[in-house]
């Protein structure tokens, strides 16, 4: 043991399962294989065969103990639904967008540079810095390895930290970023817009050319990385995500996707006056019901919540972008009587719609398009607008059923 140098010997350590405490004792008990010493020892030989060396683990993980607070977190997940309207109105708070609008012009020139390579619109790209960081305001102060080796040594979420682990580890060796630099949010998002060490490795770039894919500091990396990952999701060039549009009076609900002329031939607008695209298809979508704001959107707002699965947050990003660039607020008004549902009511709503004989897959309160469609096909049968919102009027009129 004496010959081995520093990293050697701390790796050793972690390999034989046991704290440098529970060595100093003769008395203590062999360290449980259960505890994060164990599961450190389980995960060098899959680290090693994804091409982690022996220097970047121990180096990575020497001293690392479990954080307390990040598995705290995992059990504070609220079951209360912020209503659209106020998650939207967050989302483009003055502040947030008088900070957007300095940031669009300190970085114009990236923005433009970025807008070529990736055909990927600025305001999108500004949308998800915005939304993600509030433009690198706040990034994260967590230990991107101990958060992640917490997470993975617990179990959550199945194998799913272990890789982002094993992931961040090679980030680390591939010399990124500085092993006291690695930062980020409590379950391991990055930099200036949050990657996952997962989307570092497939979607990062150095787009400074300075060597480093550096999405913590460097803004012109990071915001090149979010367009690659964009772009490389199917992010289609010249197509919009969508925009609000007005109804027309005696409008056909059944139809949910056309292309722009033909919706202008069903007699929607734009909300904003401007011109339909002259080619590409749009469902139609309504945040919070027939009642509220309705939408065109495009597959590109579907690429948006590649970034993070939620309708919100798509129209978040979408909405925060282009009022940087000086849209304007939504026009129609939020039906704030009708709010989504919580996730009890969620489940309660696909329990009912199951009792009718709807095949909505397991009830589990996410809202999917099977779900979507029985809300829809129940409304068409019981004289409501069939616009598939999971809001308390359908809930309530399934529970009188
Ligand atoms: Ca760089």
């Amino acid at each position: 043991m004496s010959r081995l140098t520093p990293f050697a010997a701390v790796f050793a350590l972690l390999l034989m399962g046991v704290s440098s405490v529970a060595t100093a004792s003769p008395m203590a008990k062999p360290a449980p294989s259960s505890g994060f010493q164990g599961f450190l020892g389980r995960l060098w030989p899959l680290a090693h065969a994804r091409g982690v060396t022996h220097e970047t683990f121990a180096a990575a993980l020497s001293g690392v103990t479990p954080d307390q607070d990040v598995v705290d977190l995992t059990k504070k997940q609220s079951e209360f639904v912020k209503p659209i309207w106020e998650y939207l109105a967050s989302a483009t708070s003055a502040n947030r967008l008088d900070r957007g609008a300095k940031m669009a012009g300190v970085n114009a020139s990236t923005l433009d540079a970025i807008e070529n390579r990736y055909g990927v619109d600025r305001s999108v790209i500004l949308g998800v810095w915005g939304m993600e960081t509030n433009f690198g305001g706040f990034t994260g102060g967590k230990d991107v390895i101990r958060s992640l080796a917490t997470l993975a040594s617990v179990g959550y979420r199945g194998t799913y930290f272990r890789d982002e682990l094993i992931g961040a580890l090679l980030i680390l060796q591939q010399h990124h970023v500085a092993r006291a630099d690695f930062k980020g949010s409590w379950a391991g998002a990055m930099g200036q817009t949050q990657f996952m060490p997962s989307s570092f490795q497939k979607f990062a770039v150095d787009f400074d050319g300075d060597g480093k894919k550096d999405i913590w500091t460097d803004v012109p990396d990071a915001l090149a990385s979010t367009a690659n990952y964009l772009k490389l999701n199917g992010w289609q060039a010249g197509l919009p995500w969508g925009f609000e549009v007005s109804i027309p009076h005696g409008f056909d609900y059944h139809m949910t996707r056309l292309v722009f002329d033909d919706w202008t031939r069903q007699g929607v607008r734009r909300a904003d006056g401007q011109a339909m695209p002259r080619s590409g298809e749009a469902n139609l979508f309504f945040p919070a019901g027939a009642d509220g704001p309705a939408f065109l959107v495009t597959d590109n707002f579907d690429v948006i919540k590649r970034y993070n699965n939620s309708d919100a947050y798509a129209l978040g990003v979408a909405m925060l972008g282009d009022r940087i660039y000086g849209a304007g607020p939504v026009r129609a008004a939020w039906p704030v009587d009708d709010p989504i549902l919580g996730l009890q009511q969620r489940v309660q709503l696909q329990e009912q719609l199951v009792a009718l004989g709807y095949d909505v897959g397991e009830p589990n309160g996410r809202i999917g398009s099977r779900t979507r469609e029985a809300i829809r096909d129940f409304q068409d049968k019981h004289g409501l607008r069939p616009d598939g919102y999971a809001g308390r009027r359908v809930l309530e009129a399934l529970r009188v059923r």
